[in-house]
C-alpha cells in the first residue's frame, strides 16, 4: 500500500493550512511541553516565522527513566489551546494506544524513533482517521520504515507521513547521521509524504540550519524543527534547540531554497 505502484498519485495530508505532500510544510516548537507560557510564546513566534504545524511533546520516550517525563495529560490543553491562539494544528507524539483519548484534540500523532517498530502501537493508529507522522527507527532500514508505514495503512488509515530523523553511524560528532539519500530513496518508492527532522539528527543548534537546508535541497516536502524560547532553560534537548530568533533565520532561507509558485 506504501509503494508508488499501488497508488501512483502523492498522497497529500491536509491539516488546517497544511498540505503536505503538495506544498512545502514546516512544523516547529519545543521538544517537550513545559508550560502555557513556554507554548503561547513558542506558538507565536513560529507561526510569524511561517510555520504551518506547532509540536509539542507530552509522553516523552526518555532513555533514562530519571529524565524529565514530559508533562502528560495536564500538558495536551497548553499545546492545544497554544495552537488554537496562534491558528496552527498541532502534532504531539503518542507511545501507547491508552493515549489515544487523550489526544483526541492533537491533529496529527507522531510515532517516535523508538517505536516505529512498536507493532501493537501501529495497528491501533490504523484503525485512527487522523494523520501518522511516522519517524525513522534510528536503526531502521528505509524497508522497514515503509512497513512499519504499512501496518497503518493496512488497518484503513491511509493519512500517513514519513520521517527521516538521522541513523545511528560509527559517526558521534552529530547525534545521528542524517540520511540524506532516504529522501529520494522514499520519493522514488513511496507516494506517502517525507519530511526531515535535523533536530534530533544534529544534537547541537549549529548543526541544524545546515542539515534543514540540505533536506530541502534534497526533495523533502517539508521540515520539523526543535524550537524553544529559551533553549539554555530547555526541560530537554535544549542543546540541539533552536531559538525562536534562530528559527525565524532559518524560515527564511528555505523560502529561498524552494521553487517558486
Ligand atoms: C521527538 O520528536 O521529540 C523525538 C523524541 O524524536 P525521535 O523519536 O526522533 O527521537
Ligand atoms: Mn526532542
Amino acid at each position: 500500500l506504501a509503494g508508488r505502484a499501488a497508488h501512483p498519485d502523492n498522497t497529500v495530508v491536509e491539516v488546517g493550512d497544511a498540505r503536505i505532500g503538495a506544498e512545502f510544510c514546516l512544523i516547529a516548537g519545543p521538544c517537550a511541553v513545559e508550560s502555557q507560557v513556554q507554548m503561547a510564546g513558542v506558538a507565536r513566534r513560529v507561526k510569524a516565522a511561517g510555520a504551518q504545524l506547532l509540536r509539542g511533546g507530552v509522553f516523552k520516550p526518555r532513555t533514562s527513566p530519571y529524565s524529565f517525563q514530559g508533562l502528560g495529560q495536564p500538558g495536551i490543553s497548553m499545546l492545544t489551546e497554544a495552537g488554537h491562539e496562534a491558528g496552527l494544528p498541532v502534532v504531539s507524539e503518542i507511545t501507547d494506544p491508552r493515549q489515544l483519548e487523550d489526544l483526541d484534540q492533537v491533529d496529527i500523532l507522531q510515532v517516535g524513533a523508538r517505536n516505529m517498530q512498536n507493532f501493537a502501537l501501529l495497528q491501533a493508529l490504523g484503525q485512527v482517521r487522523k494523520p501518522v507522522l511516522l519517524k525513522r527507527g534510528m536503526s531502521a532500514t528505509v524497508t522497514e520504515l515503509l512497513q512499519a508505514a504499512e501496518y497503518i495503512l493496512a488497518g484503513g488509515n491511509r493519512q500517513v507521513i514519513l520521517c527521516e530523523r538521522g541513523i545511528r553511524t560509527f559517526e558521534t560528532d552529530s547525534r545521528a547521521t542524517l540520511d540524506i539519500a532516504a529522501i529520494p530513496v522514499l520519493k522514488k518508492l513511496t507516494h506517502l509524504p517525507v519530511i526531515v527532522d535535523p533536530s534530533h539528527a544534529a544534537g547541537r543548534a549549529e548543526l541544524v540550519a545546515p542539515l534543514a537546508l540540505a533536506a530541502v535541497a534534497a526533495g523533502a516536502d517539508g521540515l520539523m524543527v526543535e524550537v524553544h524560547d529559551r533553549p539554555a532553560c530547555a526541560l530537554s534537548d535544549g542543546a540541539q534547540a533552536l531559538s525562536c530568533d534562530q528559527f525565524d533565520r532559518l524560515a527564511g532561507q528555505v523560502r529561498e531554497l524552494l521553487p517558486h509558485a
